[in-house]
């Protein structure tokens, strides 16, 4: 094998592994149609696989595609005889068997299955969920195929998502930090603050004259017959002009 076509499978089962938890053995639902190129092209599933893989693989089937392919009868005597020697998975269809491509859509639902089939509308099925991976044989030669539009699309929104999350989770850090800070900062520069201006010293403090005139002159209180004490009415000075006016009239 080449090894531009080895680093090409490697390349996309590292992308399968690192986004949507492939993991060694790689498990690979072989259904009745791979069995049936593969016999037409004359090559060994295992061993090409094996080959192409360069990792441990574990291949296996379901009874649906085994009853499928029985059910077929002649033109599929050779590709179910392959088919039966792999180990079977139990797909929850015990008893009442679905088509293989059903069998095999639920069976990706909850697992990791690379799929192998030549089966075109469950390739084409498959390609529209995220996170499916498909192995089918271009001649006698198996292809792992890249990940498809909707798998890339998820990897990607969900990178976004992560970078989205970590720029808020560093925005909320910064903001903490920043918050904290802040209340540091005004706690030495000015602690007492909040309770308010600080009234001056009056010790240290000259008294202002208005203080000083108040104290010398207290109010004079003129006390009358009544013993009513009333506060001594406060003169008006007359300009000299309207004074000389009055005096005229
Ligand atoms: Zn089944």
């Amino acid at each position: 094998m080449k090894i531009s076509r080895f680093k090409k499978s490697h390349k996309t089962l590292v992308y399968f592994a690192s986004n949507f938890e492939y993991r060694e053995p790689y498990q690979v639902l072989i259904d009745a149609t791979f069995c049936q190129a593969a016999l037409q092209h004359q090559i060994g599933i295992e061993e090409q696989i094996r080959k192409y893989f360069q990792c441990p693989a574990k291949l296996l089937t379901t009874q649906c595609v085994i009853l499928e392919a029985e059910s077929l009868g002649a033109p599929l005597t050779g590709a179910t005889s392959i088919v039966k020697k792999f180990h079977v998975h139990k797909c929850g269809h015990e008893g009442k068997p679905v088509p293989a491509a059903e069998c095999i859509k639920s069976m990706t639902k909850d697992n990791r299955y690379i799929v192998a089939s030549q089966d075109r509308l469950l390739q084409e099925s498959l390609r529209k969920v995220p996170g499916r991976c498909l192995l089918y044989l271009h001649k006698a030669t198996p292809v792992l195929e890249a990940p498809s539009k909707a798998s890339r699309k998820w990897v990607q929104k969900r990178a976004k998502n992560l970078m989205l999350g970590k720029q808020v989770e560093k925005i909320d850090f910064m903001k903490e930090q920043q918050g904290l800070k802040n209340t540091e900062v005004t706690k030495k520069v000015n602690p007492k603050k909040s309770k308010g201006p600080k009234n001056p010293n009056p010790l240290s403090c000259k008294k202002s004259k208005k203080d000083r005139t108040q104290q010398t002159k207290p109010q004079i209180h003129k006390v009358d017959q009544t013993g009513i004490t009333k506060a001594k009415r406060k003169r008006k000075k007359i300009p000299a002009h309207v004074k000389a006016a009055l005096s005229k009239v």
